[in-house]
This record gives structure tokens, sequence and C-alpha cells, in this order.
């Protein structure tokens, strides 16, 4: 039956029970996996205290409002759940993910109301989307050939896994031996990267893509913090070539935080590291986590 997985590598909770993250399987004939039915959410954990938790729990729900997804679980009980995740790991820095499948469908119409859908909730170590030693000299982009999925197709307001389009990009990342990339949506507008949200600072402005994004959370506190520096900030659309031309790039996720951009499509931007703008606010968001920003703290103590 494979290696047994330690508590402290992850832990999840499926069908009502807690077990360790190894030990978590999908049922093959579950909608989620067959046809990519499902949505999720991903909160941090920090330092022992989750970011902007009741943002992500909220957001989740509206995915699933969004596919016609019901749980038996109302907000306390998911954050229940994620807490009873965390608690058992034991991490201090997690990555704390909630989901959503469609379930099996029963025999008979082949009609999805008729699943009863599935909750999955797990807590792994930290991931870092752009590791740190990556961050401080600058990512290295490309504007990915492979379009977005048209949003018409794929709401990307809803988190999904449909990321046909983004693993095929980050193929040609690494033909490019570049770090990352962002997607083009059909008209040639910038929408996201593979796990994050994209912002060009042009003229002291920061600039995000208004659309065929993700809302994110992380994008919603880049422009908190905007407003606390008094740094301009909106979301507006965004060409390819404006995003070239930018002062300074950079990136924003959950895993990771807000990731500076030295490079697109080999043009080098600034000095080749990190512009001021972008630092600024890096530097603003780590240490308004350390002083307790929008913390739920997570109680190890309570039995598991
Ligand atoms: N866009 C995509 C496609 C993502 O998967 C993510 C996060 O995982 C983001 C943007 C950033 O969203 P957030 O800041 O809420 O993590």
């Amino acid at each position: 039956m494979g290696v047994k997985v330690p508590w402290s590598e992850g832990a999840a909770y499926m069908d009502g029970a807690y077990m360790p993250i190894g030990e978590c399987r999908l049922p093959v004939t579950d909608w989620g996996f067959t046809k990519s039915d499902v949505t999720y959410d991903v909160v941090h954990v920090w330092k022992g205290a989750f970011f902007r938790l009741d943002e992500h729990v909220a957001r989740f729900q509206a995915s699933m409002a969004g596919l016609r997804m019901r749980l038996p679980l109302d907000a306390a009980g998911i954050k229940d759940v994620l807490m009873g995740c965390v608690r058992r790991s034991g991490l201090r820095d997690s990555y704390v993910a909630m989901v959503c499948t469609r379930g099996i469908l029963p025999p008979g119409p082949r009609l999805p109301s008729r699943a009863t859908n599935r909750f999955i909730a797990y807590a792994v170590p930290w991931v870092w989307v752009m590791p740190p030693e990556m961050q401080e000299r600058g990512a290295h982009l490309i504007v990915a050939k492979t379009p977005k999925i048209p949003s018409a197709c794929i709401d990307p307001t809803i988190k999904n896994y449909h990321w046909g389009d983004m693993v095929r990009a980050l193929f040609e990342v690494e033909d490019s031996g570049a770090d990352s990339c962002v997607l083009l949506d059909l008209e040639g507008n910038v929408t996201e990267g593979p796990g994050f949200n994209v912002f060009a600072v042009v003229d002291g402005t920061v600039v995000s893509p208004d659309r065929g994004a993700l809302e994110g959370i992380t994008r919603r506190t880049v422009f908190d913090l905007c407003a606390e520096l008094g740094v301009p900030a909106r979301v507006s659309r965004m060409t390819a070539a404006e995003l070239r031309d930018a002062d300074e790039i950079f990136c924003s996720t959950t895993a990771g935080g807000i990731m500076p951009v030295s490079r697109i499509d080999g043009r080098i931007l600034g000095n080749d590291r990190p512009g001021p703008v972008s630092l600024r606010l890096k530097d603003l968001y780590w240490r308004k986590h350390d002083q307790g920003w929008h913390a739920t703290p997570v109680d190890y103590a309570l039995p598991a």
C-alpha cells in the first residue's frame, strides 16, 4: 500500500474524515477528475495565522454557486475543517486548499445536478509559485503564444482546474529558459499567469488587467497597500505591448505574495532588478503580515 506519509507533510479531510495527505485519494469516476468539474480556493497560513481567511472562504462559496454546487457545510463549517487540517499538520507556514468536486453521478440521466458534491480540504507545507531567490533577482517572464481559454467558455473568476492552456504555456516557458509567463486573451489583452495576477507600473500608476483573470485576494491586497502608500492603482484593459513597455512589472498570489519581475520577453526592466514600487509593496505586504493584518491565528492546542 505504499510508504506511509507523515502528518507533518500535510493533513487532509475528505468524506467526513481527516487523514495524512498521502492517504487522501479521489475516486477516478468523480467528475472533478474526469471533467475538471471542480472549483477550489487556496488560503495561506503564515507564521501560524491564516491571511484573509473569510475572504477566501467567501470566494470559494461564490465559485461553488457559480458552478451550481452545494455542500452541507456553511462558511463556519468550512473554516473549522481548514483549521482542523492545519492543526493536525502542525505546519506554521502552509498552503491550505478547499476543493469542491461535482462528485460521482448515480446511474440514470447524465445530468450534473444529480451528483452529490464532494468537499476536500488539505494543508501542506508552504508553496512558492516563485521561490525567494527568483523574487530577489526579479522573475523572467515571457508572453505565451498559447492564448487563455476564453472567458465565455470558462469563467476565470471561478477558480478552476482548466489548466490546459496554462500547462501548454508552461512548456513554452521551459523551452525559452524563462521563469514563467503571462497569457493573452484572443483579442491580445493581458489576462494573468499560471497561478498569479499581473501588474504593470506605468508612470507611477499600478495597473492590473480588467478582464480574463481571477479576482485575486492578493490583487485586492495590492490595491489596499497602494491606497495606504498613496500610489495610484486601477484595473484597465492592457495589451501585450503596454505590458512590455511598462516601467515595472510584478505578480501576485496567495502562494508567494508580491513577486517582482525584471525581464519580459528578454527585455530588461529598469536595472534588471525588482523596481522600486514593486519592492515597496512587497516589503509592506510582509511587514503587515508580521503585524497581524487580516490574520486569523490557528489554535494548534485544541485536541485533534
Ligand atoms: N490567477 C490564477 C489562475 C490563480 O490560480 C491564482 C492563485 O492561485 C491567482 C490568479 C491569484 O489569486 P490569489 O491572490 O487569490 O491567490
